[in-house]
């Protein structure tokens, strides 16, 4: 069945959500207030149909047909109302993403929900109107590979509305865990623990980030290192994360200067070319250098 799908903001996650909704035949309208960053998603979405045909995942046909389901839209005025599901992805901050939420319900989504990594659906929930139909739809990153999809539920969320949820991974191709509402809910809290901590190891001059990387790719199994994690997700995203785990659950949840000061460098990870690493066309070249043993705190 297609369904009317509305994306809110076409940024990292926005426009990998975009993706998997319109490859599973939904019809995709995709909201993003910043022109610019409009016509890259769209761009970036071409030519990830275009990669898709090359490896013999698609034909150009399904191709043209999934990208012929997306349309942009400058803001959420310009969709019409009663669409079957809203994502909001839109910056990790507490006042804009209730601003959209407030504007979305105002279409009377049948479900409504939130990409949020860290802030309580609770505290998004606030000024709506219908928060039984309203519940966290946390997607990972890339949103076409990763098979997770964290659905949180707070008191005031409706077992219907958990229930479409399920059934939306499912139509999605991922895997849902269901999950009671906490700040960083069972996924960002561990993960974004560890990515702090690693940046304090760099910052510490314990080893190069490569080698922390290393590290816990040979000596834990993990498929990504916390520090490579850190600039697919980007470190503006995890530095907000991490003031919102801050003020939940206190200062082991601090952010390391070292990630203030990169964020305000502009160095934000794979999508402005240098994070912990540099990153050409969106592969992984050189790795920065441990700085001096206390140098930077
Ligand atoms: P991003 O900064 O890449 O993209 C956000 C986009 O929203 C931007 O393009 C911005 O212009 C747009 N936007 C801002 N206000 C808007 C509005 N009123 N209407 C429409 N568009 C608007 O951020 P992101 O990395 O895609 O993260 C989005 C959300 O997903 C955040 O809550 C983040 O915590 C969460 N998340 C991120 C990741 C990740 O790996 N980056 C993973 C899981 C969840």
């Amino acid at each position: 069945m297609t369904e009317r799908f509305v994306v809110v903001g076409a940024g990292t996650m926005g426009l990998g959500i975009a993706y998997v909704a319109a490859e599973a035949g939904h019809l995709v309208e995709l909201v993003e207030v910043d022109r610019a960053r409009g016509d890259a998603a769209v761009a970036r979405l071409a030519q990830l149909w275009e990669g898709a045909v090359r490896r013999g995942k698609a034909t150009a046909e399904q191709a043209t047909a999934s990208r012929q389901r997306v349309t942009l839209r400058a803001g959420l005025a310009e969709v019409a109302a009663e669409p079957d599901v809203i994502v909001e992805a839109v910056p990790e901050r507490l006042d804009l993403k209730r601003a959209v939420l407030i504007e979305a319900e105002a279409l009377r989504p049948l479900l409504l929900g939130s990409n949020t990594s860290s802030i309580p659906i609770t505290e998004l929930a606030d000024g709506l109107t219908r928060p039984e139909r309203f519940c966290g739809l946390h997607f990972f990153n890339p949103v076409w590979a990763m098979t997770l999809l964290e659905i949180v539920v707070g008191p005031a969320t409706a077992a219907e509305t958990t229930d479409a949820a399920r059934t939306l991974a499912a139509r999605l191709g991922k895997d849902p865990v269901v999950v009671r509402d906490m700040p960083g809910f069972a996924t960002s809290r561990l993960g974004v623990a560890l990515g702090l901590e690693a940046i304090r190891m760099v910052a510490d001059g314990v080893a190069s980030p490569a080698d922390i990387d290393k590290a816990m790719a040979l000596g834990y199994r993990h498929p990504v290192g916390p520090l490579e994690l850190t600039d697919l997700v980007g470190l503006d995203v995890r530095l907000d994360i991490a003031r919102t785990l801050q003020a939940a659950y206190g200062d082991r949840f601090a952010p390391p200067s070292l990630l203030v000061e990169m964020v305000a460098a502009g160095r934000l990870g794979k999508k402005s070319g240098q994070g912990f690493y540099s990153w050409a066309d969106g592969v992984r070249a050189g790795g920065i250098e441990s700085p001096e043993p206390g140098a930077v705190r």
